[in-house]
């Protein structure tokens, strides 16, 4: 299978599962927002139906003497009431008349039985056909033919002179009869059908979008993958393809040495220095290319220390002297008294600025110059490596620090470069936090910085006396 194949699949499975977690997810706490809704929507029905119930009963019970008939006491208060087993003629205009706290009768029925469960009356607008006998549950739900709905509130109603005797038995004290207030449910169920109805065309609605953004958003996570794993292979490539030319050459060296006649051995040194030069250069590419790889890897297990930037300077100054001496590069630095130090690794920080110098010394015209200069504002530290030489164009710029890149691959080799020495530099200024930058003009100069993060600034006068200090 090749990469693209590969990525593709992945992208592919990442998208599924993605969908998946996310349907799923969604799909449950969509369902649970609709349980919730039906459930508070039902509670307040209920209550409002209890509420309506208990208005119509305690206005209801002073009114209901114990000894009259009760069809007569009914009829009084309510004379749109039907009697049970009579011919019922409603009068629209009573049905809609307000009647002890009974506003919306075209929404509510209610419906009277005596003491032993049978019904007396009923309001005209009942749906039909409802059982005449009582079912004492207090609650029910009532599906009728045309499949409409009603919930209904079933309590108990004393005549005018019950008292509630504490203690006292329920047989002692005999009901007047029942009062049984129901609702229509059809603006409920009308409701419960639109919900039914955005679920149904809105879970698929939702689950189409959510697979798009999961195939859009998979590959935006792949894009740093494959993109880290297209490097890694260009990397493989330019590795490959340097260390092919120095270990030809050595190949080509030994194989010359071995044909070479007894009268033709005053040339072996020579060719022995070949073989030592490339073999060295083999040995460069190797060792920076391991440094790059931990570098990256973060593999080294020293704890950061502080480095005196100061030192660095000096230390590198001095050490690159004769080389700039030898090429006629006037070489000098600008270093405060104040001591700039930043947490790192040294090793690493030397090799960073070693690098930036040598390439000052290496891209510089004999006659040129070479200033290393170490500074500090309120947050960064800063070594800047400025040369009056051959100047990189601004559309390189950027480019320098890829790995195995060089402006002038035939200038560059023929000074021994890798191409990976900036590459290097950026990975240890991003190890330490920083930066290295580049300005630079053509047949101008350039300047590289590198900025980091700096921790204190001690001078001088204070190392002197934290070591007069330790000093016994
Ligand atoms: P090399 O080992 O070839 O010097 P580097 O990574 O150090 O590789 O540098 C990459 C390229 O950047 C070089 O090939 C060179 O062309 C350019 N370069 C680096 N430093 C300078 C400089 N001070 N002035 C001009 N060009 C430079």
């Amino acid at each position: 299978m090749n990469s693209q194949q590969l990525f593709r699949r992945s992208r592919r499975r990442f998208a599924v599962w993605y969908a998946l977690v996310m349907g799923g997810i969604l799909s449950l706490s969509g369902l649970g927002m609709v349980r919730a809704l039906i459930g508070a929507h039902w509670v307040a029905l209920e209550r409002e139906i209890e509420s309506t119930a208990g208005t119509l009963h305690d206005s209801l019970e002073p009114m209901l003497p114990a000894s009259a008939n009760p069809t007569d006491v009914l009829q009084r208060i309510f004379p749109d009431l039907c009697i049970a087993n009579q011919p019922c003629e409603a009068d629209p205009s009573l049905i809609q008349r307000h009647t002890l706290g009974l506003s919306d009768r075209t929404t509510y029925y209610i419906r009277f039985f005596d003491n032993q469960g049978d019904l007396l009356a009923y309001s005209p607008n009942q749906p039909n056909p409802l059982p005449s006998t009582l079912n004492p549950a207090v609650w029910q739900t009532l599906e009728i033919e045309d499949q409409s709905r009603y919930h209904q509130f079933t309590t108990i109603l004393h005549s005018a002179n019950h008292r509630h005797a504490p203690g006292a038995a329920t047989h002692e004290h005999p009901s007047w009869g029942y009062l049984q207030v129901g609702r229509t449910l059809a603006v409920f169920d009308a409701e419960l059908q639109r919900l039914r109805w955005v679920l149904i065309g809105g879970l698929p609605l939702m689950l189409g979008l959510i697979a798009v953004s999961s195939w859009w958003l998979s590959g935006l996570a792949m894009q740093p993958i494959y993109q880290s794993y297209q490097q890694q292979q260009q990397f493989t490539a330019n590795a490959a393809h340097e260390l092919r030319s120095p270990l030809a050459s050595l190949l080509a060296t030994v194989e010359a040495i071995l044909r070479l006649t007894p009268e033709q051995t005053t040339q072996v040194p020579t060719l022995l220095h070949t073989v030592e030069r490339q073999g060295r250069r083999l040995s460069q590419l190797v060792s920076d290319l391991l440094l790059l790889t931990s570098l990256e890897q973060d593999t080294t297990a020293t704890p950061l220390q502080p480095c005196c930037l100061n030192d660095i300077a000096a230390d590198l100054t001095e050490e690159l002297a004769e080389l700039a001496a030898a090429t006629d590069i006037h070489l000098s630095s600008q270093i405060p008294d104040a001591g700039i130090y930043v947490s790192g690794h040294e090793s690493q920080l030397y090799r960073l600025v070693s690098n930036l110098m040598a390439n000052a010394i290496q891209y510089t015209l004999p006659g040129g110059s070479v200033v290393v200069s170490v500074a500090a504002d309120d947050r960064t530290a800063t070594i800047a490596v400025k040369d009056t030489g051959i100047g990189i164009l601004p559309e390189e710029q950027g480019r320098v620090f890829e790995r195995f890149y060089r402006v002038n691959s035939d200038r560059s080799r023929k000074t021994g470069g890798t191409g990976l020495g900036l590459a290097i530099a950026q990975a240890i200024a991003q190890r330490h936090r920083g930066q290295v930058t580049v300005q630079s003009e053509i047949e101008h100069g350039s300047v590289f910085i590198l900025h980091l993060p700096w921790s204190v600034v001690r001078t001088s006068r204070d190392i002197a006396k934290s070591d007069s200090i330790r000093t016994p």
